[in-house]
């Protein structure tokens, strides 16, 4: 076939022009043989791998091989049981190590009997393809999550046009998405709001950052129909190629404002209902106070005017013992003389009741208190709590307390009375009394060795008129009411501790100076 002088020209120069075409290409074209040493290596080869020529003709390929692939003996037993192997996206390896992505093409070199000498590949840099399809993907997987987003999400550009809304947002707003595609962001303002929303905007854009929108205001938007709702939008700043967006996550808040007004309006009824409850138990309580006040006054008033026919009694009958004794049967003097008991018995409960009286009305004079001169004042005066009738021993010294002198002294004679006479006929009562300190007050012991108090009663003794035990033992059950009533007003506690096998332990607490 006759060839065109030009082309003929051509083919004489095929060589170097294959080698002049081979130097031009942008992609990596590097061949070796059935050892894998290279043979020849290009420029684009040199740029991609940053081995030069002279580095690489001679050396094994495979040291742009990851060593994990082990593709180049693949490649080789392949072609020489005659498969083709056209092209395949890989890993190669560039001299700094860097990881350099390739589509690879690869061909059979052959001598003139056709035998398979060497290989010859064209590596193509695919790296940044694929990190654009990475972003794509990325973009795609972005849109899903905000397409399933539960909050209302939109996107708008540095000119207030959305570009993105979920599929929330068509729920919230009523329009399908292509009628707020390419709309403004004020479209979905009530109108009142959109002339100052812009300037907003625009300031937003000046100093972006994640924030809520509207602190401390309420804010509202606009369904397709003209009917507000209350919503709460948080802001998202981003920069992309394209300029400055912001990714909004709009939320209807109307349940939660029902529920804020429903709460707030609860407690304002609970706040006018405790005022009016306030205002009734005050009212009550001074009704109760005034009441309390005029009982004290006629139970003091009763106690001390009984007295005086009580003494008549007491006096006369002793009078007709003492003057006409001999003169009377005996069952007549037994009378008379259980006639004076009974008054005495009477006169007693009545003291005790004028007792309670002045402790639960007088004025306390609160100071400090020697407790341990006190006690043992107490002790040295009253023939009952001195040997042979009975042993006291005060423990240590007694420390300090604050109180009323007068009253403390009633309050621990009572129960010093009671712990001398609650004990078995015919034992001699014994008493320990000590004081520890306790926090900020000081806890003063007193222990004896008598007949002791149940479990159940230990409260209920400190009651007025409550007596356990009434046979043989005297008493009108008024004198823990006094200890107590008198230790309470001076701010202090009295209480029991007691085993009815070994005795009672009262303890009296005050607070210490
Ligand atoms: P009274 O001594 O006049 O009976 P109190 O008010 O002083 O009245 O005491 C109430 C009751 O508590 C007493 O009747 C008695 O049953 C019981 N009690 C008080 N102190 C003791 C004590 N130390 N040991 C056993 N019982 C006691």
């Amino acid at each position: 076939m006759e060839r065109a002088p030009n082309l003929r020209r051509l083919t004489a120069d095929s060589t170097s022009l294959l080698a002049a075409l081979v130097e031009s290409s942008d992609d990596a074209i590097y061949s070796n043989d059935l050892d894998g040493l290279v043979v020849t290596w290009n420029g684009a080869a040199e740029r991609m791998f940053g081995y030069r020529a002279d580095e690489m003709i001679g050396r094994p390929v495979s040291v742009i091989i990851p060593p994990e692939l082990n593709q180049e003996k693949i490649i080789i037993d392949r072609l020489k049981r005659g498969e083709k192997v056209y092209h395949y996206e890989t890993v190669r390896l560039a001299k700094d190590g860097r990881p350099v992505e390739v589509s690879l093409s690869i061909a059979a070199i052959r001598d003139c009997d056709g035998e398979l000498i060497g290989v010859s590949k064209i590596a193509r840099d695919i790296t940044d393809r694929k990190h654009a399809s990475a972003e794509l993907e990325h973009a795609a997987r972005l849109r899903l999550i905000v397409e399933a987003a539960p909050s209302g999400m939109v996107m708008v550009d540095q000119y207030g046009v959305i570009i993105l809304v979920n599929a929330q947002m068509e729920r919230l707003f009523g329009y399908p998405r292509e009628e707020m595609l390419g709309a403004t962001i004020e479209k979905l303002l009530p109108e009142r709001y959109r002339g100052s929303h812009s300037s907003l905007r625009e300031e937003f854009y000046q100093t972006p950052l994640v924030r809520a929108m509207g602190r401390g205001r309420d804010l509202y938007a606009r369904r397709k129909d003209g009917s507000e709702f209350p919503v709460e939008i948080g802001l998202n700043p981003a920069d992309t190629p394209e300029g400055p967006v912001v990714l909004a996550a709009v939320v209807d808040i109307t349940e939660r404002k029902r529920n804020e007004e429903a709460l707030s309006q609860a407690l304002d009824q609970l706040g006018s209902r405790a005022q009016t409850l306030e205002a009734m138990v005050a009212e009550r309580t001074t009704h109760l106070e005034q009441t309390m006040q005029e009982l004290e006054g006629i139970s003091y008033g009763l106690s001390h005017d009984l007295r005086a026919p009580l003494r008549t009694i007491h006096s006369f009958s002793q009078i007709v013992l003492i003057e006409a004794s001999d003169r009377l049967l005996h069952r007549e003097i037994d009378l008379l003389q259980k006639t004076t008991a009974s008054a005495d018995k009477m006169d007693r409960l009545i003291q005790d009741c004028l007792a309670f009286n002045r402790v639960a009305r007088a004025k306390f004079k609160t100071g400090t208190v020697d407790l341990d001169k006190l006690v043992r004042q107490i002790v040295t005066e009253r023939a009952e709590f001195q040997p042979p009738r009975a042993v006291l021993e005060i423990e240590g010294a007694l420390q300090p307390v604050l109180g009323d002198e007068g009253y403390l002294t009633q309050c621990i004679t009572n129960v010093l009375d009671n712990a001398v006479k609650f004990v078995q006929p015919g034992r001699q009562p014994r008493i320990r009394i000590w004081s520890e300190m306790r926090d900020r007050s000081v806890r003063t012991w007193f222990e004896d060795n008598g007949i002791g108090v149940p479990e159940n009663a230990k409260e209920r003794i400190f009651g007025i008129f409550q007596r356990v035990h009434k046979d043989g033992y005297p008493g009108t059950g008024i004198g823990l009411a006094i200890a107590r009533k008198a230790v309470e007003r001076m701010g202090g506690r009295i209480g029991i501790e007691s085993n009815s096998e070994q005795g009672s332990r009262f303890w009296v607490e005050l607070e210490q100076t």
